[in-house]
């Protein structure tokens, strides 16, 4: 019979699905078509059944599902390292806010997205969630680029844009939606709902947002028990925990992507697993600013889907999710004092398989299987650091760094092929980072 001919086939010595039907694969191929993939398998089968003019060699490479950075901002890459070491409320209110106010433009949006998209790709995550400023030019960035990710319209954040007309945040968001819903089969964007945090939003605005999402069956992208602060202010504003607050609210009534959700009660934590509300844990941030260490073990065991996120590279300082993963799984060891508990296997699948559910797009992402997105990267094992390998999963999680991805596939559009960049061009994003950085190094002199 002849063979089949497919748009790409990417092999590697191991192929690690996340379907539990077939965990692993040696010596194994992922055929790929249309953007979907076709066919996963040994390499001798996928071999006898296609053939295509663009074959990626495995030879010293893993091949897995593209991670998933469930919660950033990706233009505040732009804010890497210009403040650090402080706690969150005072970071929030006298060092962001400030310098956002006078330096985010559509230009920064602009420039920070393509910087986050370059890093992100590098380091093999092939969707991230977002929520910032000017989400209309993060979408195109995202769009021309051609990386996964869902953009929160994101809604007044009341405290911090006094000047920002509330109803024009409405209308906005409802354009963006309306836009970027309508070219769906054409872009790897995905228009989401997004409010900053029950601290910046009232009341009336959270319900009216929970009533947007169900009108256009969307998630919404929120900040959740992220800080005592918030338990507090929740507490004296609502009379409610933030969870219980917005249960009471039927927040939940729509698919919710919740940031962090550090402060839970037992009562929330059932909460959260009957609403199915998809927990994205950021120990690198977290940790950084001291807001706390969720209790992830615990959610697992109540039956709550948990994904991993980067936040925003002014509180992690980097986007890179292999040390999201390992940061994961060593903070619940240490805090439970139980090495068993968030094995490497648990980890990988918070930021691809679980992730993926958390986020929305578990029947399209996050596993390699025939017919899923081919959202693929291929990661070099030939590495000092990763030599000898005796368990693939432990390696992927415990020894492998961003700079072991070999390839990046979205969509089964190549975006990252081995040192090269092919839908952007990193030199004239680095010159562009220059020269917006010399603006902020500029207005932080004038703030201080
Ligand atoms: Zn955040």
């Amino acid at each position: 019979m002849p063979r089949q001919a497919v748009e790409k086939i990417v092999f590697g010595d191991y192929v690690v699905t996340m379907d539990e039907a077939r965990p692993i694969i040696s010596d194994g191929a992922v055929a790929i078509d249309q953007g979907r993939i076709v066919a996963i398998g040994c390499f001798r089968d996928v071999r006898e059944q296609f053939k295509s003019k663009f074959e990626y060699s495995g030879t010293d490479t893993v091949v897995s599902p593209g991670l998933i950075n469930g919660h950033t901002h990706a233009a505040m890459t732009l804010l890497r390292g210009y403040s650090d070491d402080i706690p969150l409320m005072e970071w929030l209110n006298e060092h962001i806010n400030p310098i956002e106010a006078a330096v985010v433009s559509e230009e920064f949006v602009r420039v920070g997205t393509q910087l986050a998209c370059w890093e992100m790709i590098r380091g093999g995550t092939t969707t991230f969630v977002d929520m910032y400023f000017f989400h209309h030019v993060a979408a195109t960035v995202v769009d021309e680029i051609g990386i996964r990710a869902l953009i929160s319209a994101s809604i007044v954040d009341q405290h911090r844009n006094d000047a920002v007309d509330i109803d024009d945040q409405w209308r906005q968001a409802n354009e963006f939606i309306q836009e970027w819903s309508s070219r769906s089969q054409h872009t790897t964007v995905r228009p989401i709902l997004g409010g900053h945090s029950i601290y910046t939003l009232n009341q009336e605005q959270l319900i009216r947002l929970r009533e947007l999402a169900v009108q256009y069956e969307l998630p919404v992208h929120v900040h959740l028990a992220e800080s005592q602060f918030e338990t507090n202010y929740s507490l004296t504003t609502y009379g409610n925990t933030p969870i219980d607050f917005l249960e009471s609210i039927d927040f939940f009534d729509q698919h919710v992507i919740a940031a962090h959700v550090i402060w839970s009660t037992a009562q929330e934590i059932d909460i959260l697993a009957q609403r199915n509300v998809g927990v994205i844990h950021n120990p690198t941030s977290n940790t950084k600013i001291a807001s706390g260490i969720a209790p992830i073990a615990k959610y697992l065991d109540a039956g709550v889907t948990v994904g991993l996120g980067t936040d925003g590279a002014a509180t992690n300082n980097d986007l890179d999710m292999w040390e999201e993963m390992r940061l994961a799984a060593y903070l619940q060891k240490v805090t439970s004092m139980d090495p068993t508990v968030l094995p490497a296997k648990v980890v990988l699948e918070m930021a691809t398989s679980k992730g993926a559910e958390a986020i929305g797009l578990g029947s399209e992402i996050g596993t390699l299987r025939e017919g899923m997105r081919a959202d693929v990267i291929q990661v070099d094992i030939k590495n000092a650091h990763q030599l000898p390998m005796y368990d693939v999963e432990s390696h992927l999680v415990y020894a492998t760094h961003a700079s072991d991805v070999k390839r990046a596939f979205v969509d089964g559009e190549c975006l990252y092929d081995d040192g090269d960049y092919l839908t952007f061009d990193p030199k004239s994003v680095r010159r562009q980072v220059v020269q917006v950085s010399n603006t902020i190094r500029n207005c932080q002199k004038n703030l201080r």
